[in-house]
């Protein structure tokens, strides 16, 4: 079963969607099947992989009128990457939903069939609390949250994890935190080297130890609509998403290693 992970922070520009869409690619690139749902109405992932239109339907698709994710997966550069692509007809979605029964369940109900099919199914979420949030978060095993190495980095913090708590207490106990990423680091700057050291001593081991640094490939590949790991490969920014995707599933597989048979099944 593909582990789900949504990538959020209500803050704005903080690299959700610059860590979705090159974390997606790094995953698929190393040979896993992966998916990006991008649940954001500004629909930067999905032209973050070049993905344009609605002929085969979106993510608004799944929320408002019940179609399985399954119809709505569409194909990208990279062989082992798919995308469920957004619109801006999204930004409807949450009063559309309003009468909805279940409303906070849609996409996790959506989801029948997908997660056998993928290894990582990374959503992106929108600038917000919303109900698109929500929604990401009911169905994902855990929260990736970006913070930008910048003064303010920890603002807001306390919401999403309050938001995060609220779910698990009402709508889905199993979500976890994957982690934080700190982004946008500049090594130069006083001030990011300060707020790596303040959220590391207060987030510890659940901080990442890859540190995406501030590379202007990561900003000029969008608009070619790739990644950066096939518009520039060689870029800082791509090998610090490939050290991220190797730390994430490090991680995992050390989480799921068999323990050893020593001292185990001798009795008392
Ligand atoms: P969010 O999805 O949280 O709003 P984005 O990923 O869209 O944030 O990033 C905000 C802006 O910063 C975008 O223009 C993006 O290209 C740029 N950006 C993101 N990460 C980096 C980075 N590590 N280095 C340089 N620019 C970046
Ligand atoms: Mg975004």
């Amino acid at each position: 079963m593909g582990r789900v992970i949504a990538v959020a922070n209500q803050k704005g520009g903080v690299g959700k969607t610059t860590t979705a869409v090159n974390l997606a690619a790094a995953l698929a690139l190393d040979g896993r099947a992966t998916l990006l749902i991008d649940l954001d109405p500004q629909a930067s992932a999905s032209t973050g992989v070049g993905s344009r239109g609605t002929a085969e339907g979106t993510v608004y698709d799944v929320l408002v009128d019940g179609r399985p994710v399954s119809d709505v997966i569409r194909p990208t550069a990279i062989d082992r990457l798919h995308v469920v692509a957004a619109t801006r007809d999204l930004v409807g979605a949450e009063i559309e939903l309003v009468s909805v029964a279940a409303r906070e369940h849609r996409l996790h109900e959506g989801m029948a069939g997908v997660r056998g099919r993928y290894e990582f199914i990374l959503i992106d979420c929108p600038p917000s609390l919303n109900l698109l949030t929500v929604n990401a978060l009911r169905t994902a095993d855990t929260v990736l949250i970006p913070l930008q190495c910048e003064y303010y980095a920890l603002e807001g913090l306390t919401a999403l994890l309050d938001t995060v708590g609220r779910v698990r207490d009402t709508l889905h106990p199993e979500l976890a935190l994957e982690g934080l990423v700190l982004t946008m680091y500049d090594g130069r700057n006083t001030l990011a080297r300060q707020v790596q050291d303040e959220v590391r001593a207060h987030f510890g081991d659940q901080v990442f130890r890859t540190v995406i640094p501030r590379n202007v490939r990561l900003s000029e590949s969008p608009s070619h609509g790739l990644p950066v790991l096939l518009y520039d490969p060689a870029s800082r920014g791509a090998s610090a998403y490939r050290a991220l995707a190797r730390e994430l599933v490090g991680q995992l597989d050390r989480r799921t290693e068999v323990p050893h048979a020593e001292g185990i099944g001798q009795g008392p």
